[in-house]
């Protein structure tokens, strides 16, 4: 059985219970940061009401109940990471109750939705927890608003936690409370246990690639515990990245040991029913029904649609935009999720933090719509576009005006008497062959022709039938 607890950083320009900045580029090590977030005796917190507004939002799209009044704990702890020594977070009541997600087919129940603030982070001078000499501590994340959105063990395999994270943080890219192109990230906390063992938690891993490695690995740790008959510990534990294996940190404390109390600087705070449904009428478009609608009013697959709407809101965006320009829906679709996201995950970007354009984009599919180029070669040219994503028409005519069918024939031609062997095969019937003499006219005409045309084109200097 496995649970989750997913951390995500909010989408708001100042911190939790300050004006600093939440995310300021280029920030030099603790340089957001004020008496109230690096709690200064005295220093007053003000509540930040966007966060409050993101995880009622978030707690709205996962069919949670809103609690109509909530209100703040102090968890003490003694880290470097915290320098009040207490972590203001919520833990009686939160904001969002009682949700659930669909994962395909199999519902995962949210427990709650709350609202915390940020530790700072902590950076291991030279090597890991275990090796280094000393640490840095780096305030500028501490007190960034967090929602912390915890399942119940409803999880069934590691590769079902990672769909659920998938699933999730999509959600909340469309909610617009979570920003990865500013520097946001997920954090997730895994407690896992397997029949009648205690439970292990594996805590602050990024990535749900690694989050679906820790898993595994953590599964096969306990199963051969019990083969050998051992007991399981209660722990927490971390995640090592580069070994891909989970070690212990500490003996697991209980929720209870963290000693919570009333945070007596901050109000109860009262969710009204207008607060509520102002947020509920506001909400954008779920992915979910994103997909249907994409695929109901463009005609395209639902497997497509899925594609574009689960690669996120920008790429979603880009292709009705694109749509908007070009006309043909199936073909941007086909373009978009084979060969451009191809080319974007190459160079690891989001299609928001790119070059690509939807007009240069409408423009190229535009090229091939008019002939002007072959489909092979604007797979070549798809590439130098999202690199330098300068005009494709510009790129076409850079590389060389467009073969003349005479060009073609003559090039055809030099290729066969040049090559008697392969055309010697060719005519016992070898089609290998034929692929050898195709790719020589194509790198003589730097990539320019059509390999059907071309086909053709050399049956006939053959004499062959076609
Ligand atoms: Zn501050």
């Amino acid at each position: 059985m496995i649970g989750l607890e997913v951390h995500c950083q909010l989408n708001t320009e100042s911190k939790l219970f300050c004006q600093c900045e939440a995310y300021l580029s280029d920030a030099k090590p603790n340089e957001s940061t004020c008496e109230v977030c690096l709690g200064y005796p005295g220093a007053k917190p003000v509540l930040n009401k966007r966060a409050v507004d993101h995880v009622i939002s978030i707690g709205l799209a996962l069919g949670c109940a809103i609690n109509s009044e909530t209100y703040f704990s102090r968890k003490t702890y003694f880290y470097p990471d915290m320098p009040k020594n207490f972590q203001i977070t919520q833990y009686e009541v939160p904001i969002a109750m009682g949700g659930k997600i669909d994962v395909n087919g199999s519902a995962i129940r949210i427990r709650r939705v709350h609202l915390e603030e940020d530790p700072a982070r902590i950076i291991y001078a030279n090597g890991n927890l275990e090796t280094t000499s000393y640490v840095l501590v780096d305030y500028n994340r501490a007190g960034v608003p967090l929602a912390e959105i915890v399942t119940e063990p409803d999880i069934k395999s590691p590769r079902e936690a990672r769909a659920f994270l998938d699933k999730l943080s999509t959600i909340l890219d469309y909610l617009k409370v979570y920003d990865q192109a500013r520097g946001a990230s997920i954090r997730v906390d895994a407690n896992i246990s397997i029949e009648g063992g205690e439970r292990a938690e594996i805590k602050n891993i990024t990535g749900f690639e690694s989050v679906e490695k820790a898993l595994n690995y953590e599964i096969v740790r306990q199963q051969n515990l019990l083969r050998l008959g051992r007991k399981i510990e209660r722990e927490t534990r971390h995640f090592d990245e580069i070994a891909k294996t989970t070690s212990p940190l500490r003996k697991k404390e209980f929720e209870e040991d963290y000693g919570y109390i009333f945070d007596p600087d901050l109000p109860v705070l009262g969710l009204s029913e207008e607060w509520i449904a102002g947020i509920r009428g506001s909400m954008p478009e779920l992915p979910d029904s994103m997909v249907e609608r994409l695929a109901r009013d463009y005609s395209i697959s639902r497997y497509d649609a899925k594609v574009i709407v689960y690669t996120g809101s920008d790429f979603a965006a880009f292709f009705e935009e694109t749509c908007r320009l070009h006309g043909k829906p199936l073909a941007v679709s086909r373009w978009m999720t084979n060969y451009l996201l191809k080319s974007l995950n190459w160079r690891s970007e989001r299609i928001s933090q790119s070059k690509v354009r939807p007009d240069t984009f409408a423009e190229l599919l535009g090229l091939m719509d008019r002939g002007s180029i072959g489909e092979r070669y604007a797979k070549e040219l798809i590439k130098e576009y999202v690199d330098t994503g300068a005009s494709p028409s510009e790129l076409a005519r850079s590389a060389g005006e467009p073969l003349t069918p005479e060009e073609l024939e003559r090039t055809v031609k030099n290729v066969v008497s040049e090559n008697s062997t392969a055309a010697a095969e060719l005519r016992e019937g070898k089609e290998a062959a034929m692929q050898y003499l195709i790719g020589l006219v194509l790198s003589k005409t730097k990539k320019r022709g059509d390999p059907r045309e071309i086909a053709k084109l050399i049956r006939n200097a053959l004499g062959m039938p076609l």
